[in-house]
């Protein structure tokens, strides 16, 4: 029950919703859930299909514009839609057209299949005219072959039997969504694709779209294959092609639609012949050969990525289905990342922030790390991008990577809360130094890693300064971003700190290790070796603020002094306080929109002592909002390490449905990504207590109340270990590999090759 999300709402509002939760994607190619036939009369629908990185550019409006602010920015684009399929019964003034909102519904499901990765509709109708079928729409974005999308619909007569006409559409004739209203959503740019070619060639129809600006192509080349006898009519128009079937409907019958869909990102520029080449690869291939090919993937998948939680159902189901969004929304293409809503709606424009390195990548490096490989190296491949940008900020060294971006330039028009937050390029370190901690993957951190840590490094050296003997850095924003533009963000500073010295490890590993690419590296980069000594002090000397008297960290150097938000005199209308408060406002008060400092514990526990930690947790949880989705898991993952179970269990429990019951209400402009890895960050690192760090890996774990058990995989150095906690003990087994040590608690654990090991789960 827990692999199948079903959803038999019609209403207009709920339909918004599971257009994004039964999207379908494989990293590349990713379509909303709407309905073939389309809704009825007067409701509204976000049709959506994109191939991640496919983006057009589109110029910024300043009413003023200062120096160094991004003229331009990228906007990810709906592309060609091929989802149309309509249904006309009977002939004459019998013929009608089937809605699934105008006839009768005698029995209808709708589900998302979690272990088999495929959407499926079933439905059994009576249209207004008494004709009576049975419908089964199936749909699915291959991860085998990244191109392919394919709806599958089997119809069955009933009582009716007789002429059948089925129309299938490719339309290139598309636009974005757009709601002025709405930050979160673009406000125009709607339309930005011109229709370059339509042409049918044998069974091919094929559209080719061009963007305005960026010079980018892509194409949908599309088949289909009914499995009767038919009568075929093909309509190419102007902007889209209408094939026509129609046949007799005495059994059921079957029709498959084959879109391919190309790019010149990543294809040969002749996109017909990509498709084409594309198309006859799976010549031999049916439904059921696909679908058993979809299967497979996801058997492999869930095999190290499942989470299985004993005693609740329902956060079993939000677990596997964010678990699954995540694997259909990350790029591995090293030209693409996971946008702020994946592929599943067009919310932050197709963007990539720090949520993939902080939110995303963790969950990948503990279980595909050949995923988080190539996120990595996107953010590698546009390091010249983030130092050109690092020089237009006016710093004489480094790389600053851009707050939000698709092709690599910064797209934030708005600084304060945009390119202020220095912090990306210690996250995107950070990400890189776990990657290596957990794979031991040398030759990763020799032709990658260690540049991109001295590169970022080198950045925070120029942008603080040092007073009074300390290094600080002014004039940021942290992850709080209803906090702007401070001195000593106590986030920044600690991880400018590990990245500096992560920066020193990394070059003096490489000097000890692999002498060639430590003197072609110093060379290129120009390295001195007062510069890697600076690295080195400038980490031990970094500033973290502490306030004597509360015995915490502060935000930053003025975040205490500030007024506290009125809090009880602000109705729940008024959130999120964004939507409701001009920026200015809020930045006068303490009041945080997410994690903040308690995210920089999390990330960096052994800076602090635990009594700290503890005292600035209870200090900002009074304060803040959690408007954003990125903040519950966090504070879910502090309360186990403190060992607040009650209320780490409550934070957990807002992430692990978020979407799935649409708790933030804009579930329709696409699905939460970072919040639904940090669902998995929240069982694994909160109630697991898992840790990876230099000295190895390390567990405490304990069990919310509500369940009798969890259980799941991560892999250490190419190593599988099975972790389960249960009633009363915690049972460690290795999968895969020879050897590993685990400290769980405080004991040591060595297990070998399938020997279960039981340690007692302390209360
Ligand atoms: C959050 C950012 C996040 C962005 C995209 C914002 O609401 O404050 O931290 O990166 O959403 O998810």
């Amino acid at each position: 029950m827990t692999w199948t999300i079903t959803r038999n709402d019609l209403t207009n509002i709920e339909l918004l919703n599971i257009e994004s939760l039964f999207s379908i994607g494989n990293g590349y190619l990713g379509v909303r859930g709407n309905f073939e036939e389309g809704y009825g009369d007067d409701m509204s629908s976000v049709r959506g299909t994109y191939i991640n990185a496919f983006h057009d550019v589109t110029k910024i409006t300043y009413g003023e514009k200062l120096y160094a602010f991004p003229e331009t920015q990228q906007k990810l684009l709906n592309i060609i839609d091929s989802q149309t399929i309509y249904i006309y019964l009977g002939e004459g003034d019998d013929r009608e057209l089937f809605s699934l909102f105008d006839g009768e519904i005698l029995s209808y499901e709708r589900m998302l299949h979690l272990d088999r990765g495929f959407t499926e509709r079933k439905v059994h109708f009576l249209t207004p005219k008494g004709k009576e079928i049975k419908l089964l729409f199936r749909r699915f974005v291959s991860f085998a072959i990244k191109e392919l999308f394919v709806i599958d619909i089997q119809i069955e007569p009933v009582n009716f039997t007789g002429k059948v006409e089925l129309g299938s559409i490719i339309n290139g004739d598309v636009a974005n969504y757009t709601n002025p209203k709405d930050p979160r959503v673009s406000a125009g740019h709607a339309k930005r694709l011109t229709v370059e070619q339509v042409k049918q060639k044998d069974i091919y129809s094929y559209i080719e779209v061009k963007t305005m600006e960026s010079n980018l192509s892509s194409s949908c080349l599309t088949s289909h294959h009914l499995n009767t006898d038919y009568k075929e009519k093909i309509h190419t128009r102007e902007k889209s092609i209408e094939v026509v079937y129609t046949f007799d409907l005495c059994k059921p019958v079957q029709l498959t639609k084959y879109n391919v869909y190309t790019d010149t990102l990543r294809h040969e520029n002749d996109l017909f012949q990509a498709g084409l080449k594309i198309h006859n690869g799976i010549i031999e291939e049916n439904v059921i050969s696909l679908m058993e090919q979809q299967k497979q993937y996801l058997d492999n998948f869930w095999s190290t990525a499942d989470v299985q939680i004993h005693g609740d159902d329902h956060v079993q189901e939000g677990i596997r289905f964010n678990l699954y969004h995540l694997l259909q929304s990350a790029g591995r293409d090293q030209k693409s990342n996971i946008a702020a809503k994946g592929l599943s709606g067009e919310g932050y424009e197709g963007h990539y922030f720090w949520d993939t390195e902080i939110y995303l990548n963790p969950v990948f490096i503990m279980t595909h790390p050949e995923i988080a490989k190539n996120l990595l190296l996107y953010r590698y491949y546009i390091l010249d991008g983030a130092r050109a940008r690092a020089r237009e900020m006016g710093h004489s060294k480094g790389a600053l990577f851009p707050w939000r971006t698709i092709a690599g330039t910064e797209c934030s028009p708005f600084f304060p809360a945009g390119t202020a937050q220095y912090h990306i390029s210690a996250d995107i370190a950070y990400s890189f130094i776990q990657y290596y901690l957990a794979t031991n993957d040398f030759d990763f951190l020799k032709k990658y890693g260690a540049e991109l840590l001295i590169e970022t490094a080198r950045l925070w050296i120029d942008t603080g300064h040092y007073d009074q003997g300390a290094f600080k850095i002014d004039e940021v924003t942290g992850p709080d971003e209803y906090t702007c533009l401070v001195n000593n963000n106590y986030y920044t500073n600690v991880m400018a700190k590990h990245n500096l010295s992560w920066a020193f490890k990394a070059y003096d590993l490489l000097s000890k290790q692999s002498q060639d690419t430590f003197h072609e590296l110093k060379q290129r980069l120009q390295v001195t070796n007062e510069e890697v000594l600076e690295w080195k002090k400038i980490a031990d000397d970094m500033y973290l603020p502490y306030d004597e008297k509360l015995g915490i960290n502060p935000q930053d150097d003025t975040f205490l002094h500030k007024a506290i938000w009125d809090f009880e005199n602000t109705p729940r209308e008024k959130y999120p306080l964004l939507l409701h408060y001009h920026p200015l406002t809020l930045y006068r008060y303490q009041v945080c929109k997410q994690a903040d400092t308690v995210l920089a514990h999390f990330l960096l526990e052994d800076e602090q002592h635990f009594d700290t930690i503890q005292r600035s947790y209870d200090y900002y949880e009074k304060v803040t909002t959690h408007d954003s989705s990125l903040s519950y898991a966090v504070f879910s993952i502090m309360a186990a390490k403190i060992g607040y179970a009650d209320k780490a269990y409550r934070y957990f429990i807002e992430t692990a449905r978020l979407d799935l019951d649409n708790t933030h209400g804009n579930t329709k402009d696409g699905l939460h990504m970072a919040n639904m890895g940090g669902t998995w960050m929240a069982i694994v690192f909160g109630f697991a207590g898992l840790r990876l760090k230099e000295e190895g890996i390390s567990l405490a774990p304990s069990l919310p109340v509500n369940w009798s058990g969890y259980e799941f995989n991560i892999k250490y150095i190419e190593q599988v270990i099975h972790i389960k906690i249960h009633v009363d003990q915690i049972t460690l087994t290795l999968n895969k590999g020879d050897h590993v040590a685990v400290r769980v608690y405080d004991q040591i654990v060595k297990l070998s090759p399938n020997q279960s090991f039981h340690v007692p789960l302390l209360t």
